[in-house]
């Protein structure tokens, strides 16, 4: 584990670094409150501290106010070490969000047990975070595909359709749906069908931009969100997937499988009036078109469908 060690007296911070060192951690040292500032905003940075108490410019107990004052970044734990020993000393400390206290000069056996303490610490809230981070991706993605679940490519157009309205933007939206998919699963079962699927949703996920937005909206059908996309170029995109699904057939281990996919697209005249389930109707609606009119083809929605 890396730790940051402030302090500007060099004979204290060099017996400090040995016997960390000593201990198996990788220390980063520094000699005054801003540096420590600097070190601790890089990515990476150590998540323990111990910060020497009265150092030239920023402080430790000013340095610890900073980091506390944070609304981003990990927790860091820190420890102050310093020759003030006064009950209302230690008191101001803790108070001003400092974890543990030392005294100097310090047992170093009282440092140790005490830095494993923070590491407990430490190591609870990265379990912490990895938890939270999980179930946020579970909750928002889709298990089969990775991409967007229904519920946040909801959301993600939603956003988009208030941010189109503010700044007065286009806005393309794509229904897109496999054609005839239930034959693959019908001739080559269910396990290939999930092969074909993911391997339809990697080629598309490649011909958007990184800021358009995939998501599942059901089964095989899937909804593409394009911010700031005309008529024009919602049509040069919806031709540009249907290229990359249609020219190559998905290779599993029982042989090569043709697809295609169909799209219905929508692109509001006026984006001052648009809403969530007018734009996902128009766009469905206009995927029926496309199906109708032989599949692997897309089909725009008449601007008066929304
Ligand atoms: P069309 O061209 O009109 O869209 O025909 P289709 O066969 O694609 O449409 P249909 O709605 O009849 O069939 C869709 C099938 O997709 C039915 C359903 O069992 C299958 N399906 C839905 N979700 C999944 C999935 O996650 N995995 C697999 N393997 N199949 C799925
Ligand atoms: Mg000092
Ligand atoms: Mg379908
Ligand atoms: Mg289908």
């Amino acid at each position: 584990m890396r730790i940051l060690i402030a302090e500007d007296d060099p004979v204290s911070s060099r017996r400090l670094e040995t016997i960390l060192e000593k201990w198996g951690y990788e220390v980063v040292s520094c000699i005054n409150g801003m540096q420590a500032w600097e070190i601790l905003q890089e990515e990476k940075a150590p998540k323990l501290a111990i910060l020497d108490w009265m150092m030239p410019g920023m402080d430790g107990l000013e340095l610890c106010r900073k980091i506390r004052g944070r609304t981003n970044g990990p927790y860091i734990y820190i420890m102050m070490l310093t020759s003030k020993d006064d009950k209302d000393d230690i008191v101001k400390g803790m108070d001003t969000g400092v974890d543990d206290y030392i005294t100097k000069p310090f047992y170093s056996h009282e440092l140790k047990v005490r830095l494993r303490a923070g590491r407990r610490i430490i190591d609870l809230q990265t379990e912490l975070i990895e938890a939270r981070d999980a179930f946020e991706l579970k909750a928002t993605h889709d298990a089969l595909t990775g991409i967007w679940n229904r519920g946040a490519i909801f959301d993600i157009l939603k956003l988009e359709i208030e941010r189109s309205k503010r700044d007065k933007r286009d806005l393309g939206v794509l229904m897109i749906d496999i054609d005839h998919f239930k034959h693959i699963n019908d001739n080559y079962g269910h396990c290939v069908g999930d092969v074909v699927i993911c391997d339809i949703v990697k080629r598309l996920t490649i011909k958007i931009r990184p800021y358009d937005g995939i998501g599942r909206f059901g089964g095989e059908e899937f909804i593409v969100v394009l911010p700031g996309c005309n008529n024009h170029v919602v049509s040069g995109i919806a031709e540009r997937l249907l290229t990359a699904i249609s020219e190559m057939p998905v290779g599993t281990n029982e042989e090569m499988i043709p697809v295609s996919i169909s799209i219905g697209a929508c692109v509001p005249e006026n984006v001052g009036n648009i809403n969530f389930e007018s734009i996902i109707k128009a766009a469905d609606d206009a995927l029926y078109r496309a199906k109708d009119d032989g599949r692997n083809c897309f089909r725009m929605t008449d601007v008066t469908d929304v």
